[in-house]
């Protein structure tokens, strides 16, 4: 069975059958291991459709859990550097680990549609208007999906906190802190991290309700949801030219 895969910011998975083909459109917060599982729950749907051809949309909520392996794509050195060229242009920006290109829109309001992400003309002739509104909506997405990717880490592990921010910090990707006084204050720029580096992050703060210092007891709560935490760290480090931009 073939299958086409499209990525929304919407909190939903919808499956629809179009000429044999079975078409998911599914939140960009879900690995896609995920995504797998909910096709093989749904399979008795699907072969009770697939082989009709006019579109029958199915919508099925689904939060998105995000507590699959997943690695970060390495990319070639020459890629990588224009990358961060462009990111520092505002041309292109990174969301989700993934690159994104930016372009302009008669919209006023910013929208990402698949790997564009349209800011309105009015900001986009100019690199730091542009950029102010690439900011504005990754801290706009922050709020919405790594504020859920956070709750549901909490609500997995029964830790509360009293506050969730996304912010521009100055060189930490979380207040480590304020996380000991429950206060989770994450970079913005957190929901440019692929999925594993952001767990690392969330992991990271919820650690410090119970351990202030960054000592044995705080590594061994994060190894045990992140045995491989010390390649993480690493891995995250080379992210952290984004709080330069
Ligand atoms: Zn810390």
């Amino acid at each position: 069975m073939r299958v086409e895969i499209t990525g929304t910011f919407k909190k939903i998975v919808k499956m629809r059958f179009e000429n044999g083909i079975l078409k998911v459109v599914a939140n960009r917060f879900l690995s896609d291991k995920k995504i797998k599982e909910i096709i093989e729950e749904n399979i008795d749907w699907i072969n009770a459709h697939k082989t009709s051809v006019k579109e029958e949309p199915k919508p099925q909520i689904e939060k998105a859990k995000n507590d699959d392996k997943e690695r970060c794509c390495p990319q070639s050195k020459d890629s990588q550097g224009q990358l961060v060229q462009d990111m520092f242009a505002a041309r292109q920006t990174l969301i989700l680990g993934d690159p994104v290109n930016i372009a302009s829109c008669s919209s006023g309001c910013s929208y990402l549609d698949g790997k564009t992400l349209y800011i309105s003309e009015k900001f986009y002739a100019n690199r730091d208007s542009r950029l102010k509104a690439v900011k504005s909506f990754l801290k706009k997405l922050a709020a919405s999906g790594v504020a859920d990717e956070v709750a549901d880490f909490g609500s997995k592990t029964a830790m509360c906190p009293v506050k969730i921010e996304f912010r521009e910090n100055n060189g930490s990707w979380v207040k480590c802190s304020l996380a000991n006084q429950r206060i989770l204050c994450f970079d913005f720029r957190i929901v440019q991290l692929p999925q594993q580096l952001r767990k690392y992050v969330i992991v990271h703060a919820f650690a410090h309700f119970s351990h202030p210092l960054h000592d044995c007891g705080f590594w061994k709560f994060v190894s045990e949801f992140l045995p491989d935490y010390r390649i993480l760290a690493s891995e995250l480090d080379e992210y952290k030219i984004l709080k330069d931009i």
